[in-house]
């Protein structure tokens, strides 16, 4: 069986939304699953909703308003949608006026945009011959625990979904991005999460491949937005696809990889809007990369911030680096990349929610420093960080321009250089690196040049 992901722009733009139905159509006569995200910009509006910033009366007319038309696009009766658009309009009665809502309420709000386009999709597939049903990702047996807004799914969650979507006629629609406690209230996987369901159902119902639909065609070697001309790269790890997708590329959750690595299980990522295109093949192996320079896609990432813990003391003393970390961890903060000298560690972190404690409980250990307004850029491929030659050029690059380069990590799994940039200066870098290291080029270079392409030639790169 095969499970087919659309996202937010696939089924929420009623052009897109057709090409998805008809990509459904063509291979009924297969075993299936659908995942759906909701409509792009829905799940923006309801955060919104739950946060209270904006009147929520005009956020739920505009909902309404989109839903009914996109019914009316897709030649399915409003009545479809009517029944959760109107539980919506009563959260307002049940919201205190301007106030959060809180976390358990948001993910009962943050769900009516798939239950709404899993509705849809579903009417639209049996109103064109294709007999389907809408099912809330709670009934297909995702349950998780209670981390309202970053939910795990539990243990026992393959099983249940491999009874609950044991009959695959009429073919199931599921909400991504939801999950279900064993109480029965709604969760959510995390910003851009349906990905993440795809690959819970793919490997908890043994499926032969997981494809995600979307709006590129594939995982591309830069984020589109950033470098125009970035091009989709045919093959990569799971590995590669990991890291590129942990440091920023958007295309796919970052735990995506996680339960398809587990089970084995092909991860393709294809365009909606051109599905002959070749995409993106996630497999176990990367396949050897014809380049001579190996890097083959970079990513970056904001929002990051360092903390330097400096002790001139206790730093080669045994049982320093664990006692900085059992600090982080205590309070579940994620560290991504750590750089030791003789007298100091840096680490960056994304969440700085819980910084202040930690940075109090650090300085019982050595000087803190915490520095804000940093990205990191990942450089990845394959064996790139040992790829000799690599390094060298990149740093020669950046150095070039005169990037400062704040923290060097050659990823402990050789496939990703990750280094802390300013964040202001992330793009210009990620575009100077893109031609540098002859990502935009059309033929494959046979090997890196001894020096690399030289600077002058880069100077339109940023
Ligand atoms: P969907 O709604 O289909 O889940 P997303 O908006 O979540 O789609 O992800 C697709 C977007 O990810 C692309 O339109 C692109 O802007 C962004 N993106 C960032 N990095 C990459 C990359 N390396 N390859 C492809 N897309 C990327
Ligand atoms: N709709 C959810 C979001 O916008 C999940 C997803 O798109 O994958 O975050
Ligand atoms: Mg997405």
């Amino acid at each position: 069986m095969r499970v087919l992901k659309f996202g937010g722009t696939s089924v929420g733009i009623p052009a897109n939304a057709e090409q998805a139905l008809r990509l459904v159509r063509e291979r009924a006569g297969e075993d299936l699953v659908v995942v759906v995200s909701a409509l792009s910009g829905v799940t923006n509006q309801l955060v919104e909703f739950a946060r209270g910033g904006a009147p929520r009366e005009a956020i739920v007319a505009q909902l309404n308003m989109r839903h009914v038309e996109h019914a009316h696009a897709l030649g399915v009766p409003e009545r479809v949608v009517t029944p959760l658009l109107d539980a919506l309009r009563d959260e307002i009665a049940g919201a205190a006026a301007d106030a959060p809502l809180s976390a358990a309420d948001r993910d009962r709000v943050a769900a009516y945009g798939e239950r709404l386009a899993a509705e849809l999709f579903a009417a639209a597939l049996t109103a064109r011959g294709t007999p389907a049903r809408a099912v809330l990702a709670g009934e297909a047996g995702l349950v998780t625990n209670d981390a309202f807004g970053q939910a795990t799914p539990l243990p026992e969650a393959a099983a249940t979904i491999a009874r609950a979507l044991g009959e695959r006629r009429p073919l199931p629609v599921v909400t991504g991005f939801l999950g279900r406690t064993l109480d029965g209230r709604t969760t959510t996987l995390g910003r851009g999460g349906s990905d993440y369901s795809a690959a819970i159902l793919g490997a908890a119902l043994g499926a032969e491949e997981i494809q995600i639909w979307t709006d590129t065609s594939g995982m591309l070697s830069a984020d589109p937005r950033i470098v125009p001309e970035a091009r989709p790269v045919p093959r990569l790890s799971f590995a590669e696809a990991s890291e590129l997708a942990y440091f920023g590329a958007r295309v796919l959750h970052p735990k995506t990889l996680l339960p398809a690595m587990e089970r084995g299980i092909p991860v393709r990522v294809l365009n909606t809007a051109r599905p002959d295109d070749p995409g993106t093949l996630i497999t176990a192996t990367a396949e050897p990369e014809p380049r001579g320079w190996r890097a083959k896609s970079i990513a970056s990432k904001q929002g990051v911030t360092a903390v330097t813990i400096a002790s001139t003391r206790m730093l080669l003393a045994h049982g320093f680096l664990a006692r900085v970390f059992e600090v982080f961890g205590r309070h579940r903060i994620d560290v991504d990349l750590v750089t030791t000298s003789e007298v100091s560690i840096s680490v960056t972190v994304d969440d700085t929610s819980r910084l202040p404690a930690v940075v109090s409980e650090l300085e019982g250990i050595g000087h803190v420093d915490v520095k804000e307004g940093l990205a990191v850029v990942a450089v990845v491929g394959e064996g790139a960080p040992t790829q000799v030659g690599l390094a060298g050029h990149v740093f020669t690059l950046l150095g070039g321009v005169g990037v400062t380069v704040e923290m060097i990590s050659q990823g402990a799994s050789r496939v990703n250089l990750s280094f802390v940039v300013t964040a202001s200066e992330a793009a210009k870098v990620v575009r100077l690196l893109h031609r540098g290291l002859g990502l935009d080029a059309e033929q494959v270079p046979a090997a890196m040049p001894a020096s690399g392409r030289p600077l002058d030639t880069l100077a339109g790169a940023t």
